[in-house]
This record gives structure tokens, sequence and C-alpha cells, in this order.
């Protein structure tokens, strides 16, 4: 509680951004805070030691921090899951909606190794990352290319979940947020 403290308050609130009515959850002010990125990755670090994870994954763009930092102190590696036309070799794609349109994540084919799996005899066990879900419908497109290269997404991990919009609701696999916010 007293940790969540640390975290919670060193995320600022900037009214209007990017469009008028949205209240945008800046996570600058935590990365630049070494005390408060220290206690969460300290917390995200002692939650998934145990997991026997394969890989961490991490959206684009904010998710790569998070999620390279913790894939270092698991000592396992780290994969992007990114937007649209920035991988260069051959991908994976799923669209998913949003308000207005649609937008489209990518997956490098082969980034779980061979049929997603190290092994070979076993799927990689994957923990998706992601610093806010608010529908949770780019987080589920992310974790649904995890499934199409062969590999297992064990849980998505938030470092803030927006309860109100009950995201959670649409994955079948678990959730983890270290703050919600109602
Ligand atoms: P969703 O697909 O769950 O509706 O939206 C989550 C995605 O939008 C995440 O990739 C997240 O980084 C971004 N996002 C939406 N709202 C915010 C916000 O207030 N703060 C931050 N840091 N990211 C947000």
């Amino acid at each position: 509680p007293e940790d969540k403290a640390v975290i919670l308050n060193s995320i600022r609130d900037i009214p209007d951004f990017p469009q008028p009515g949205i209240i945008f959850k800046d996570i600058t002010t935590l990365l630049s805070n070494p005390k408060a990125f220290d206690t969460l990755m300290n917390h995200l670090e002692a939650r998934y030691k145990n997991y026997e994870l394969d890989y961490i994954a991490g959206i684009d763009a904010r998710g790569f921090i998070f999620g390279a930092v913790l894939a270092d102190r698991l000592n396992i590696g780290f994969v992007p899951v990114r937007k649209k036309g920035k991988l260069p070799y051959t991908t994976v794609a799923e669209k998913y909606s949003l308000e207005y349109g649609f937008d489209e994540v990518e997956i490098h084919i082969d980034a779980f190794g061979e049929n997603g799996s190290c092994s070979r005899e076993e799927p990689s066990k994957v923990l998706l990352i992601d610093d806010l879900m608010a529908t949770g419908g780019t987080a589920k497109a992310a974790a649904s290319l995890i499934d199409k290269v062969g590999a297992k997404c064990v849980e998505a991990c938030f470092i803030m979940e927006l309860t109100f919009l009950n995201g959670r609701g649409c994955f079948d696999i678990p959730v983890y947020s270290v703050l919600q916010i109602d």
C-alpha cells in the first residue's frame, strides 16, 4: 500500500490530452522518479519471479519501457508488439477497433522461437505488459498475436487499469493491474 502510493503519486493527470474531455495518465513523471520507478519494478519482479516465464511481450511504446526492464530483471527475453509497419521481418498482424475506426498491431512470426516454442515441446510462456488498460482492445489484440505465433500468453499486466471501462471483461486470460483507477 505504501509502495503503491509512491507509484501512484509519481503519475500525473493531464486534462484534455490528446482530446478535450480526456484526462491522460502521464507516466513520464514515474520514469524520471528513480524511487517510484524502482519501487514499481521491485513489485513486478516479486510478482513474476516464480511464474517461470520465457518472455515478456511489451506493447508499443510505453509497454517497451516496463517490459524491457522486467525482462532484464527476470533474465528472460523481451519481445516488442508494434504498431503496424514498424517491424522489419515477417509479421503477423491483428486489427482492433477504436472509438472511430481501427488500429493494428504486429509481432514477428518467430518472436518466441520457431512455432512459438524454444524447446519445440511446449509453447513459450509469455507475460504481456502495457502501461495502461482502458477498453482492453489493444492488449486483447496483442494477446491474440501471441497465440497466433504459437506461444502462450499466461497473463496481461498493466501499471494502471481504468476499472470503470471494464476492459478486463474481454479477456479469457488472467489480468493484473498494479493500480486501479475509478
Ligand atoms: P485500450 O486499447 O485499452 O482502450 O487503450 C490502451 C492503450 O492506450 C494503451 O496502449 C495505453 O498506452 C494507451 N492509453 C490510453 N489512455 C491512456 C492514458 O491516459 N495514459 C497512458 N499513459 N496511456 C493511455
